[in-house]
């Protein structure tokens, strides 16, 4: 946390960081896991830990196939690059990570361009989609070519995107012959409050991005999951990209010991987002899994208010605010906070 803040609050206490899941610090444990991992050249295919983290995301996703990358909006880039081309759209909902929270990377690397269906909790509007695909309209029409989905919603509040919903989606995709990509940033997340296997998620979309460095704790690391040639092609372009990565297994030893130890765990970080809306004034129940989202008439202001008396928060539109519990935020740690967050 900012070194301004810590001094600041030194005397009340350590400051409570709910601005994201990306900020956690590797364990005791896993640093040992990532000092002791084998290693080496992974540009040449010779880490055998990313191998390992590889096939493992693979199994679990139920795919043929994973590469590792560095962040979540490059597994992103090269996932919907391999099932949407230059000049060609993928929808996707207003609120989207690929739309709002990736800089242009589709456009500026890709050349893909973006409509977006809107939803309140960030889900599928089949209806909406339906009306605005259009596969082939003739030569006037940008041609759609993938749907993206992304579970959970990050800015629609951490929302798990239903099951049957994503069904509905894939089945209409696959009827009319165009992708599914899914954005599982926090597909882990989703996972863990539905109890819906990883692999029911991954086998309803072509390709998907899932992220280690959010809720499960890892320091770096993301992966993109398909078929065995999307996977090819996207370790082309992680390297034109400038994204090949070399003695890399210190940083997948991450990832394997966060699958190993951090999935589950996940619970508690869902619970602590649950009591901290609850003293936030946001409905509990509408808390999925580890975000909430509460809109105010001036977000900069609540955020400093907010800071002030020791808690960080972020501002994700001009009136949304959001908080994410995470792997450092304990028990005490999200009490504390609710205490702050209910005289706000
Ligand atoms: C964090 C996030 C990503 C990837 O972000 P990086 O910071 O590039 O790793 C992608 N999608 C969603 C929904 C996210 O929350």
């Amino acid at each position: 946390m900012p070194a301004d803040v810590v001094a600041d609050r030194a005397a009340d206490g350590p400051v409570v960081d709910l601005r994201s899941d990306t900020l956690t610090r590797p364990t005791e444990a896993m640093r040992r896991a990532m000092a002791g991992a084998e290693v080496g050249d992974d540009v040449y295919g010779e880490d055998p830990t990313v191998r390992r983290l590889e096939e493992r995301v693979a199994e679990l996703l139920g795919h043929e196939a994973a590469l590792f990358c560095p962040t979540g909006s490059m597994a992103n880039v090269l996932a919907l690059r391999t099932v949407v081309g230059v000049g060609q759209e993928v929808l996707c909902e207003a609120q989207a990570h690929v739309a709002r929270a990736e800089l242009g990377a589709h456009g500026a690397y890709t050349g893909l361009t973006m409509r977006t269906w809107s939803h309140p909790t960030g889900g599928v509007d089949l209806d909406a989609v339906a009306s605005m695909f259009a596969p082939d309209l003739g030569p006037f029409f940008v041609r759609t070519t993938a749907i993206a989905v992304e579970n959970t919603h990050n800015f629609a509040g951490g929302t798990v995107v239903p099951l049957a919903d994503i069904e509905a989606l894939t089945a209409f995709a696959r009827a009319n012959g165009v992708g599914v990509h899914l954005d599982g940033a926090r597909i882990f997340n989703a996972h863990v409050a539905t109890g819906v296997p990883l692999a029911t998620y991954g086998g309803l979309v072509d390709v998907a991005a899932v992220c280690l460095s959010k809720g499960l704790g890892a320091p770096v690391g993301s992966l993109v999951v398909g078929s065995a040639d999307a996977i090819t092609e996207s370790r082309v372009w992680r390297k034109r990209m400038g994204g090949g990565m070399r003695q890399v297994g210190v940083l997948a030893a991450a990832g394997l010991h966060a699958l190993d130890h951090h999935v589950e765990r996940l619970a508690d970080d869902h619970a602590h987002a649950r009591l901290l809306a609850e003293a936030w004034g946001v409905d509990p129940a509408g808390v999925a899994t580890n975000i909430v989202v509460r809109d105010v008439p001036d977000a900069p202001a609540h955020v400093a208010a907010a800071r002030e008396a020791g808690v960080l928060v972020s501002a994700v539109g001009a009136r949304t605010v959001r908080l994410v519990t995470h792997l450092d935020v304990t028990r005490a740690d999200a009490e504390r906070a609710a205490r702050v967050l209910a005289t706000l």
